[in-house]
């Protein structure tokens, strides 16, 4: 008797420890874009939705941070899933100069795709820059592609970064039309219910509405034109109702491909958009900042709860993070006596050229840029028979001479060392293609921003870096945990969670701490 019970109980444990093992269902990515570390802390005793969820019932890292520069929209959502940096994944910027046909690119821009899902012949876009696998592409890889692949946002690139190259769709919103719109790279036509969302004009839902303050109804902080248009679709991404509007395709997404019904696990990444549209204009310590945060925490609640419904109890893991963070307005931090201020860019980029003119003679020196960062002109420095190493080394100099430049650095600079090791040569270097990046890197001292209004992000200093990161799924471990980690360390513990191989290109490592097998 004694040993049947022993028998049984082993056989049920051996049961308990299977059942762990297998993986959820679905893996949701929520991916909100701006949304600073500061956002959860500032604001989380007002959350009651998915984000109050995710820090009860989550794992929480609370000092989780970029480790690349610049720290920019397509960057951090290549990291999200990869686990790589740029130097490795060859998403160097939003957009950078493409030395072999000597034009900018974007990072999902692709002449060989057509956009699908709105009217005209446009070029579409597509993940075919991302040189390195996610996650999501390990599990297809691994289970001979049962499984499927989504990625949303607002943007192009937030949608389709995430997913990665195997993915079975990403879609992305058109402002000039209204509507959720795909590339030739996923569909040989626009799949129905897609269409089908369009034709229902759901964005038009918010004609002539006003979006109030969370604590103050009778403050407006943004009135809506009351006629569809591209007007009226700008200004609905910059209010959280476009959040709504992705959460609501996300849902029509989850229903029409299935998501959590196949034969191991499926991934949907959701991008929310808004945080960054509103927060260049008006900064983080804005009430905008304050109302659309109560209200990003109800639109993730809502999609969290029917990804679950979908997936079934216990059978969804849901990743939370950010793209990047954000500096607060120079103006605000000027009020209070805090350093920061703005360094025009075209007087950077001005002193330059006619810096590089006067030393060597006329010519168009600098031929392209990714944000800052200047692509020097190879074939005039050639003509004139001048050397490479000599004309980058005086520019870098010139960039050293604007005041509020932190540091400069080289292309020679970073292939060959020459760095320090500390905190932003790491990650300069980090943020180092040699195919695909400037000749040139140039960091602002902290709180300095190239932009002329509003504010910005894209440096190496904190306020950019330090993001959200909490995962929260069966066999998670939930807790806040203060140990300094990376975005990075995301993928690789999808992976291992997941049972699947590590994306490619990762450089991060397993957070232990949120595991519990
Ligand atoms: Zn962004």
């Amino acid at each position: 008797m004694k040993k049947l019970l022993l028998l049984a109980l082993l056989a049920a444990l051996s049961l308990a420890a299977n059942a762990a093992k297998t993986p959820p269902k679905l893996l949701l990515v929520v991916v909100v874009d701006q949304f600073r570390y500061d956002y959860l802390t500032r604001f989380g005793p007002e959350y009651k939705g998915g984000l109050a969820r995710l820090l009860n019932e989550g794992a929480d890292f609370t000092n989780a941070n970029y480790e690349h520069f610049p720290t920019v929209t397509a960057i951090g959502h290549s990291t999200v899933l990869t686990g790589a940096t740029p130097s490795v994944s060859g998403i160097v910027g939003n957009e950078w100069y493409d030395r072999e046909t000597k034009k900018n690119v974007t990072s999902v821009s692709d002449d060989n795709t057509k956009l699908l899902g709105a009217p005209g012949d446009r070029r579409g876009s597509s993940p075919h820059e991302l040189l390195v696998s996610t996650v999501a592409d390990e599990i297809k890889l691994a289970n001979g592609g049962r499984t499927r692949t989504i990625g949303i946002s607002a943007k192009d690139r937030a949608a389709i970064l995430p997913v990665g190259r195997m993915a079975d769709g990403a879609f992305w919103f058109d402002s000039g039309s209204g509507n959720f719109v795909s590339s030739t790279f996923y569909y040989k036509t626009f799949p129905d219910w897609a269409a089908h969302f369009n034709d229902s004009r759901a964005a038009d839902r918010w004609l002539g509405k006003q979006w109030t303050a969370a604590n103050d109804p009778t403050k407006v902080l943004r009135k809506l034109d009351a006629a569809p248009g591209k007007g009226y679709y700008d200004n609905l991404e910059r209010t959280p109702f476009h959040d709504e509007l992705i959460e609501a395709f996300a849902e029509a997404a989850i229903d029409a491909e299935q998501l959590g019904r196949h034969d191991g696990t499926d991934v949907m990444s959701v991008s929310f958009s808004a945080t960054d549209r509103i927060g260049h204009q008006v900064g983080p310590n804005a009430e905008e900042m304050h109302s659309l945060a109560l209200w990003t925490d109800q639109t993730i609640g809502r999609l969290i709860k029917y990804a679950e419904e979908k997936a079934g109890a216990g059978n969804l893991v849901v990743a939370f993070t950010a793209d990047h963070g954000v500096a607060p307005l120079p103006e605000y931090l000027h009020e209070r006596n805090m350093p920061g201020g703005r360094i025009p860019e075209t007087t950077v980029l001005g002193a330059l050229q006619s810096a590089l003119v006067q030393r060597y003679g006329e010519g168009k020196w600098v031929v392209g840029y990714s944000g800052p960062a200047p692509y020097l002109n190879l074939d005039l420095i050639h003509e004139k028979k001048l050397s490479y190493e000599e004309v980058q080394d005086f520019a870098a100099d010139v960039l050293r001479s604007v005041a509020h430049i932190f540091r400069v650095y080289t292309r020679q600079q970073l292939m060959f060392g020459s760095l320090l090791n500390d905190m932003v040569d790491r990650r300069v270097r980090a943020g180092f293609n040699a195919e695909r990046s400037s000749d040139i890197f140039v960091v602002s001292d902290p709180y300095w921003l190239f932009e002329m209004s509003g504010t910005s992000h894209g440096t190496p200093w904190t306020y950019d870096t330090h993001v959200p990161l909490i995962i929260m799924g069966p066999g998670l471990k939930a807790g806040h945990y203060n140990r300094e980690v990376a975005i990075n360390d995301l993928a690789p513990t999808l992976a291992t969670y997941l049972n699947v191989q590590t994306p490619s290109g990762s450089s991060g490592h397993v957070l232990l701490e949120a595991l519990e097998r």
